[in-house]
């Protein structure tokens, strides 16, 4: 199935996962950048076109109703975006412009006769939903889910349209987070600690740990959104990441957490519970307590 695909993406990083989600299609995608996007960050990834929707509204939603109008112009048949916040968010705004279905958070993609196949999660992570779409379509993917293509290395032709931004809205501010996270997303290795911790002050072997091994440190959700030791998570909700190591510590591995660590390739974990359903989705488990782990570890790891 030959289909014309467009792609939105908020950093070239995202970009590059589309091209490898667009493959599953046979297509070279065009790509759409609006407002103060540089078109020259994108150049050489590998997109057929980049059309540039030139405009002083920074924020990408306000080209939502020119990115619909580009897109029957071109007779685009399938819309698709990296669904970070930003990628949702114009995702779903194009859609209702476009009147056309949507899927969304797909994480895997495949060519139907005359359809597109997709498949994401549903149920918190508990279900595999395959869905498929006739017509034009608007498709978000799971950011993380694909792998980035490699750069083609040769300069997409770029056309630039003056974007006509809808200015009802714009930025009036914007202020940096206080709380420097880390981004899990991009870490090779990651320690990810779990309510086995039962106060703030013991995540110092969680650190300890991480140091020795190099890697950064993450968490389930309710130490992130009841405890608040962290501004975010792992999981379906949260983070999904994709480490040539994950160690976790005290993690029991209920499949809202797991869905987030699929990419993972080496996966290690430690729970005094033998049933915790971590082990089910591990390479090594050792049954027992983190804390004499960790110290009988540091030492092998110096
Ligand atoms: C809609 C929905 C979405 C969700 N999304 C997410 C998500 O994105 N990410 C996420 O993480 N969760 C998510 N959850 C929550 C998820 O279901 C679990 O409740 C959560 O992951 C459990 O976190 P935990 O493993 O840290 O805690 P627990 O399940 O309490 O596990 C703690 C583990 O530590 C072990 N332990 C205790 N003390 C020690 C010790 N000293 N040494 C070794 N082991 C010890 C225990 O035996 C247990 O196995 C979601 C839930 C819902 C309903």
């Amino acid at each position: 199935m030959m289909t014309k695909i467009h792609v939105y993406a908020s950093s070239p990083e995202l970009a590059a996962e589309a091209i490898t989600a667009a493959a599953a299609f046979g297509a070279q995608p065009a790509l759409i950048l609006t407002g103060n996007q540089n078109p020259a960050d994108f150049a050489e990834l590998g997109f057929s076109e980049i059309v540039h929707l030139t405009g002083a509204n920074p924020l990408p939603e306000c080209y939502a109703k020119q990115i619909a109008t580009a897109l029957r112009a071109d007779d685009s048949q399938l819309f698709l975006v990296p669904g970070d916040l930003t990628g949702r968010d114009i995702a779903a705004r194009v859609a209702g412009y476009l009147g056309c279905p949507m899927v969304s958070e797909a994480f895997d993609l495949a060519a139907g006769p005359d359809a597109i196949q997709a498949s994401r999660l549903t149920y918190g992570g508990a279900v595999v939903q395959r869905q498929q779409i006739t017509g034009r379509a608007v498709v978000s993917i799971a950011p993380g889910a694909f792998e980035a293509a490699a750069p083609s290395g040769a300069a997409a032709p770029v056309k630039t349209i003056d974007g006509g931004s809808d200015d009802r809205v714009t930025l009036v501010a914007t202020h940096p987070k206080e709380q420097g996270a880390v981004d899990l997303t991009k870490a090779d290795k990651v320690v990810c600690v779990g309510m086995g911790f039962s106060a703030k002050e013991e995540l110092d072997t969680a650190y300890r740990l991480a140091k020795a091994l190099g890697a950064e440190v993450g968490c389930t959700r309710p130490l992130a959104e009841t405890n608040h030791w962290f501004p975010g998570y792992i999981g379906i909700s949260g983070d999904q990441i994709a480490p040539k190591l994950y160690f976790s510590l005290g993690v029991s591995g209920q499949v809202q957490h797991t869905v987030g660590i699929r990419g993972a390739k080496l996966v290690v974990a430690c729970s005094k519970d033998a049933a915790a359903p971590i082990f089910q989705n591990c390479d090594y488990g050792v049954v027992g307590d983190l804390f004499e782990l960790t110290e009988a570890l540091l030492p092998q790891l110096s």
